[in-house]
């Protein structure tokens, strides 16, 4: 990319990440700016103002590329604004978990969100849809989305890994595992108690692998189901994704598919979507095949629980 292709819309989420993504933000910015491009700062101040944003730069023919800084909701509205455009997209990660930028091979460290840049190496991103939101990464149905559902009444700007501590611990103790039914291109493939994740992306939360076989650019969403009565086979399944034998298990379920179903049997199922609340129950899960074009890292494949350790430790 040349300076005289346009400008470049950077939004950044100013409330989003640790010190560190401040820091690449500000670094990959300067180093544009010495490379002669003009770079026009937005700060959004909700996760709406993030699409808007985004939905006026797509629409901006001298705008050459649009550049997300934040977490893994601002860069969902981010996309969800640029969806159905040809504008040509990038992560910075700077949020807690940075799913979707990790999936496509970013990392911490600037000399990755330059090479992304100067290669041109460029890959289609499909787009989920739960009901009428959309999601990049992950949505999860039953415990985890209790969880995140706990998280969110008590949430006022930017958390850490350790705000998800006391949310798991007591909705571990407190959840009683709400039977769904889930139906993957009109097939039902599980009617029981138990755990459903639909990921675009094949890493979860801290490089978990649980939908190990996903492509976000294959036009399929991949279904992994977790049989799950209690707290023991909690245990069970959360030890065997760690050791990436879970897909083995006779109480695991996994599928592919472009339209799925996911319906609560008797009583209330949360829904997540991303990290952040998802919307009621039934839902509907589709997805928009290729809908984004995105500048990533030759090569680079996303870190796992064992890469994500090793740089938390140093
Ligand atoms: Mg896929």
């Amino acid at each position: 990319m040349n300076p005289q292709d346009g400008y470049i819309q950077y939004i950044i989420n100013p409330k989003s990440g640790a010190s560190s993504g401040k820091w690449l933000v500000s670094q990959f910015k300067d180093h544009l700016v010495e490379k002669g491009f003009e770079v026009r700062i937005e700060f959004t101040k909700s996760l709406e103002h993030a699409c808007e944003i985004a939905t006026k730069a797509a629409v901006d023919y001298q705008c050459a590329l649009v550049i997300g800084a934040g977490g893994d909701g601002t860069l969902r509205e981010i996309l969800h604004g640029l969806e159905g455009t040809n504008k040509l997209f990038m992560p910075v990660p700077s949020g807690t978990e940075n799913l979707l930028a990790n999936e496509l091979g970013f990392d911490l460290h600037l000399h990755t969100l330059v090479n992304a840049f100067e290669a041109g190496c460029i890959k289609p991103l499909d787009i989920g849809m739960v009901n009428d939101q959309c999601f990049m990464s992950i949505a999860g149905f039953g415990f985890d989305g209790a969880v995140i559902d706990r998280i969110s009444h008590n949430r006022t700007g930017h958390i850490s890994h350790l705000t998800y501590f006391w949310p798991i611990w007591r909705t571990f103790w407190e959840h009683d595992f709400p039977a769904v039914r889930v139906v993957v291109d009109d097939k039902e493939i599980f009617n029981d108690r138990g755990l459903v994740f639909v990921g675009n992306t094949s890493r979860y939360a801290i490089g978990l692998s649980i939908c190990k076989n996903a492509d976000f650019g294959d036009g399929l969403l991949d279904v992994c189901i977790f049989r799950c009565h209690d707290q023991a086979h909690l245990i069970g399944h959360s030890i065997n994704v760690i050791f990436k034998r879970h897909t083995k298990s006779k109480n695991a379920i996994y599928a592919q598919g472009k339209s799925i179903q996911v319906t609560p049997v008797d009583s209330t199922v949360f829904c997540q979507v991303d990290g952040d609340p998802g919307p009621q129950l039934p839902a509907n899960i589709k997805v928009i095949p290729q809908a984004i074009q995105v500048l990533v890292p030759p090569g680079a494949k996303p870190a796992g629980l064992r890469t994500r350790l090793k740089r938390i430790i140093g």
